[in-house]
């Protein structure tokens, strides 16, 4: 289907976002009136810049407060069309888009709506433009596209249609079933936003909260799906208001929009099966989990891993053949320090210091995981790799580190082709069994990019997204994980001078913030890691005591709980336990979770580890 974005969403002149608009893969744009208007630009030299980017302006819009009116105030809306009429003939579109009105003493009689509108279709013609009508949730006497299609059908005229907003439709509940009584032919343009299930007043939750499909909470498959039945061929054009999306680089929202029309459209070919107009992606990457992340780290710093991960229980396994890599194992997690002196890894450690710079997912798909990415505008990566070596299938992820793709359970022979194996002295285990989930902080305006990210790649499902509150302020944290929680992703978005944000600050951007390591004895591993000198994060006194007031835990469970500085949680379905190393050159920690049937990840437990950090604030974990 043909992809289009109105200029609103984005931020700047314009033309950079036209700019934009073009290199994310877009021919097409709505143009937001109020971007002409203020434009240096004329219209002349719009239709050029259009023209030169290979663009087409399929909407002018919006006009507003056209029908229903009386007297000079009627002849004046006509009047202000015809002007628009002419500015669109230079501007090189014939559509515009005319909302419903919100004037208070205009006309609600449906027959005086239609006449209007019959009578705005002869002046149309007469410029050679039509018009789509839209109902606003908020309109006056029209806020239903049940009613516009009403008017739309009495006006009966070939130049005046219907325009579909799927914002107006799914933020009213109005049933998308409805859509079946339109006639596609009369859907002159089809507009995309999907917004999150927040009740709020409609006009505040439309010009503030609208996203991308994908980001939120509406059944935007099947609004479309129902539309494509009625054998509308014409545009999806992404209309979305979002403070977020105005204040972040033009270019990555106009990026996050058209992956979410491609992965729509991927939706929809599913739904509604094969057919030449729509295209149908490689299938979602299903994940089996964690299966390595890659630690880049120079000098000393380096050094400080190494002996830190000997503590959390890690042994050296396998040494790179041909680079300064090792690869340190504990049950089935790997985790690769690199500190090659050149390459990816090292750029990396240079902009951000020692952090993790791949994180490796399992799946079967794993040769095929790029070509849907690529589909889907994301950018994949190719390692400098020596003859005989693994080329390991790799996207730019968050904040320019890696996602990298291996076989599901990689054994020895996945691993052994690179390393050589080196011989272990004895078990240093301190129980650690795989990885429970990888914590990714950035900021709160790239929040919804990662989010659809991961949603549109991967097969995973979004939990409800959860407001902790920060000694400085708030974070928005939300889960991605598989059906069968064997990947768990968090994503939080810092705001202001939250402490969620100084590690986006220390770190230079977004990145992994903590990784937390599943135990089935979180005693055993706490005790393990204070005999290796590893420091946790202190717990106050009170932090216990309601613990015991909320959940009459047993007194020596509590002892045993306050001693080691251990977390608790609990919900419908188990005990949830979690210890919390210190930061690490203040860009990211470590956990150790015991989990069981556990569903969350300890959210009433956020704001206690965020004031415990806030108290060692500056400090730097020693390693032990
Ligand atoms: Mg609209
Ligand atoms: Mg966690």
């Amino acid at each position: 289907m043909l992809k289009s974005i109105a200029t609103v969403a984005l931020k700047g002149a314009l033309i950079e976002k036209l700019d934009a608009v073009a290199r994310a893969g877009f021919t097409a744009v709505e143009i937001f009136e109020n971007d002409l208007v203020v434009s240096d630009l004329t219209p002349a030299e719009i239709a050029r810049e259009l023209a030169a980017r290979g663009l087409a302006c399929i909407c002018f819009q919006p006009f507003r407060d056209f029908e229903g009116l009386a007297g000079e105030a009627r002849v004046r809306a006509f009047e202000r069309a015809r002007r628009k009429f002419e500015l669109m003939n230079t501007l090189g579109t014939d559509l515009m888009l005319v909302c419903s009105s919100v004037v208070a003493d205009a006309s609600a009689d449906p027959e005086v709506i239609a006449a209007d509108f019959r009578e705005l279709g002869d002046l149309a013609a007469a410029h050679g433009v039509r018009v789509g009508y839209e109902a606003l949730a908020w309109g006056r006497h029209v806020h239903d596209h049940r009613q516009a299609w009403d008017i739309v059908r009495r006006a009966d005229h070939p130049s005046i249609g219907l325009i579909l907003d799927s914002f107006h439709s799914l933020a009213r509940g109005i049933p998308t079933e409805s859509i079946a009584d339109i006639r596609g032919d009369k859907i002159f343009l089809v507009q995309i936003a999907d917004a999150p299930a927040t009740p709020m007043e409609l006009l505040y939750w439309s010009r503030h909260f609208r996203c991308f499909p994908g980001q939120g909470d509406f059944d935007l498959t099947a609004y479309v799906a129902e539309i494509v039945k009625t054998g509308y061929r014409g545009a999806l054009s992404l209309e979305i208001f979002n403070d977020r999306f105005r204040a972040w680089f033009p270019a990555q929202i106009a990026e996050d929009g058209w992956r979410s029309l491609v992965n729509l459209e991927d939706r929809i070919a599913r739904r509604l099966g094969p057919r030449a107009d729509l295209r149908a992606l490689p299938e979602k990457v299903v994940p089996s989990g964690v299966t390595f992340l890659e630690f880049a780290a120079h000098g000393s710093e380096a050094q400080e891993l190494r002996t830190l991960f000997g503590a959390l229980g890690f042994a050296e396994q396998g040494r790179h053949r041909t680079k300064a890599v090792s690869r340190f194992v504990q049950g089935g997690i790997n985790l690769v320090l690199n500190e090659e002196p050149t390459g990816f890894a090292h750029a990396y450690s240079v902009a951000h210091g020692a952090s993790v710079c791949a994180v490796g997912i399992g799946t079967r798909d794993f040769a095929t995981a790029p070509l849907r990415a690529e589909a889907m505008g994301m950018a994949a990566y190719t390692q400098q790799t020596a003859p005989g070596e693994l080329q390991i299938p790799s996207l730019r992820g968050v904040g320019g580190s890696l996602l990298s793709f291996t076989p599901p359970e990689p054994g020895a022979d996945f691993w052994n082709t690179d390393f050589e194996p080196v011989a272990t002295a004895a078990d240093v285990s301190i129980g650690l069994t795989r990885v429970d989930h990888v914590a990714q902080s950035m900021p709160l305006e790239e929040f919804l990019s990662w989010q659809l990210y991961y949603t549109s790649l991967l097969a995973v499902e979004r939990m409800p997204s959860v407001d902790i509150p920060d000694p400085s302020g708030l974070v928005q944290s939300q889960a991605i994980q598989s059906a069968d929680g064997a990947l768990r992703f968090t994503l939080n978005g810092a705001g202001g001078q939250t402490l969620a944000s100084r590690f986006v600050n220390a770190y230079f951007g977004a990145g992994v913030q903590h990784i937390a390591f599943a135990t089935d004895d979180i005693f055993r591993t706490a005790e393990a890691l204070r005999r290796n000198g590893v420091e946790t994060l202190r717990l106050p006194a009170n932090y216990y005591d309601d613990l015991e007031a909320r959940f009459g835990l047993d007194a020596d469970l509590l002892a045993r709980l306050a001693a080691h500085d251990v977390l608790f949680d609990r919900d419908a379905f188990g005990d949830y336990f979690q210890i919390y190393s210190r930061a690490f050159h203040k860009r990211f920690f470590f956990e150790v979770v015991q989990r069981g049937a556990y569903a969350g990840y300890g959210a009433p437990n956020a704001p206690v580890r965020l004031a415990a950090q806030a108290r060692v604030g500056g400090a730097t974990a020693a390693v032990p």
